[in-house]
């Protein structure tokens, strides 16, 4: 209240080198200008007076933006300020100022009187916070997205991604075989990170891209761009949520890498399709424009001996004159929760591979709150079955070449490897028999998911004519406590026991389909069999 009260007469001016209307497409209308902050009877406004017009343009700072396009080169956008204007209207002005010093000053302001404006509205309106609450901080805890945008914000994680040949090498493939995707358009980059993606639209002849980037990598970004000056213009970085932010004009093409482990994991896809339905005009593209989950039940002693050792610790009765066995039932349920992340050889998998589809183009945010896939194989092997493998893979499906990246087993790895999940009990299968389960996914607040899983066979035996006797072994899993193994030996070759029945080639290409979705026919061709060789 003492600040409102305070801020009632104060005004800070700053002159401009020119201020242009960014709804009119003259460039001869900008002239010299002066932008003044000032709060009266408790709104914040910023107001831009060009010396040579009777018009002013007078903002907001309630809702009013400011975006950097270089230097000393800005907008400011907006709803409109009149009260008795629809909502709907926003507008928007290109500002130039003399100094990169002047710039700088203003922007300390800006941030400063938005900030004001904001709890003088929240106060005004009598208890409702008038500034909209963050779709995305409403369902993540603060304490997540803390650590999370803690770590994008840090070069070495970025360079991770960037290190990941496959899939920057395929976005690149996907992007320069689709130029005509890009050439012209509007871009968005959700969750731009370093700005790579946005390089490569504006590589491919993008008209502007705006780099949106919610952590501090976005600092990183402006700087890398402004040293590529060949798209320097033509890209705005902008920090923020893409929840949260607002943009000038509507994108013709939504470039984005969301996807985290077992494809969701990062709950990074919810903001994908929020952007969107925020960013996107009705007949935009989207890049990638599906994604996959596919499915294998795999058979894997060595995996299954180690994690069930891990837990063998605190079998010991005597430690240092301690007995430790009270724990040893939850330290084994705790390594088989974790889901185990590594490249496996697919000779594991004892099935045919299924495939649950995401159309991102087609799937509300809040269908990515629970998926849930009913699953059926057919056992290629008599063996012991250890758990679900899965992996996933993404469609760009551009005007001139479809691209698939994927992380199946047995294609070149990327960052991502792949994911099983063990189960504490195994199950007997004979070949030609069949497996049934469910793998459940429930979001939850740590921006990942928690993972249900169960896996059937009917036993062969003496109940076999009578139906059959279940066996039936579920487990719960927490996607965001993995168990990296990569470091681990892999002795596959010599370790499997040859099938007891000639097989039919497994191929983790030729899935199943679980989910119709209303996409054409060809955009469910197969991904290539080895993609890196086609970059
Ligand atoms: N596009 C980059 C980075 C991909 S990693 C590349 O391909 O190399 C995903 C990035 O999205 C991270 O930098 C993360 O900070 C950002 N991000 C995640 N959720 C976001 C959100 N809701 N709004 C804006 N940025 C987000």
């Amino acid at each position: 209240m003492e600040v409102s009260s305070v801020k009632k007469l104060e005004q800070m001016e700053f002159s401009l080198e020119s201020v242009t209307d960014l709804s009119s497409s003259s460039v001869s209308s900008s002239s010299p200008a002066v932008a003044t902050f000032s709060c009266v009877d408790g709104v914040t406004e910023l107001r831009f007076l060009p010396s040579d017009s009777t018009h002013c343009f007078n903002f907001d700072l309630a809702s009013a933006q400011l975006f950097k396009l270089g230097p000393v080169h800005f907008i400011c956008v907006s709803d409109s300020s009149s009260s008795t204007e629809e909502k709907s209207f926003s507008q928007g002005v290109n500002i130039k100022f003399k100094t990169e010093k002047d710039s700088k000053d203003f922007c300390d302001s800006f941030e400063e009187w938005t900030k004001d404006a904001v709890v003088q509205g929240s106060s005004l309106q009598n208890g409702t916070v008038s500034a909209k609450k963050s779709k995305f901080d409403n369902k993540i805890e603060a304490s997540s997205a803390k650590m999370y945008f803690h770590y994008y914000g840090q070069l070495l994680h970025q360079q991770n991604m960037l290190q990941d040949y496959v899939r920057t090498g395929t976005y690149y493939a996907a992007v320069m075989e689709n130029r005509s995707d890009f050439a012209g358009r509007i871009v968005v980059d959700v969750g731009a990170g370093s700005g790579i993606l946005s390089m490569f639209a504006a590589q491919a002849g993008a008209k502007h891209v705006y780099a949106v980037e919610a952590s501090e990598m976005a600092e990183y970004a402006r700087k890398l761009i402004a040293g590529n000056p060949l798209f320097a213009e033509r890209i705005t970085v902008i920090k923020g949520k893409v929840e949260d932010i607002d943009l000038p004009e509507k994108a013709d093409i939504l470039i984005s890498e969301p996807m985290g482990t077992l494809l969701v994991n990062e709950r990074m896809l919810e903001s994908y399709v929020i952007a969107r339905d925020r960013f996107m005009s009705p007949k935009g593209k989207m890049f990638p424009t599906v994604g996959r989950i596919h499915m294998a039940p795999f058979s894997d002693e060595f995996l299954f001996i180690e994690m069930a050792n891990k837990a063998m610790f605190w079998q010991q009765q005597n430690y240092y004159g301690v007995d430790l066995t009270p724990l040893y039932g939850s330290a084994h349920q705790g390594y088989f929760s974790q889901p185990v992340v590594d490249a496996f050889d697919p000779r594991v998998l004892v099935a045919p591979p299924m495939f649950h589809m995401i159309d991102f183009t087609q799937m509300k945010e809040e269908d990515f709150y629970e998926i849930d896939i009913p699953l059926k194989f057919t056992a290629s092997m008599c063996t012991r079955l250890h758990g679900l493998a899965c992996w996933f893979d993404v469609l760009f499906d551009g005007s001139t070449v479809q691209r698939w990246l994927t992380t199946a087993p047995g294609a070149p790895t990327t960052h991502w490897y792949q994911i099983r999940c063990v189960l504490s009990q195994p199950i007997y299968v004979m070949a030609g028999q069949e497996i049934t389960g469910r793998l459940h996914l429930i979001a939850h607040s740590a921006q990942s998911y928690t993972i249900d899983l169960t896996l059937s066979a009917k036993m062969w035996g003496p109940g076999a004519s009578q139906g059959g006797i279940l066996q039936s072994s579920t487990c719960k899993f927490d996607l965001k406590e993995p168990y990296y193994r990569m470091s681990q030996p892999q002795a596959y070759p010599v370790a499997q026991e040859p099938p007891l029945q000639p097989q039919p080639e497994l191929s983790t290409q030729q899935d199943i389909q679980t989910q119709n979705d209303e996409l054409e026919e060809e955009l469910l061709q197969q991904p290539p069999q080895n993609p890196s060789t086609q970059l």
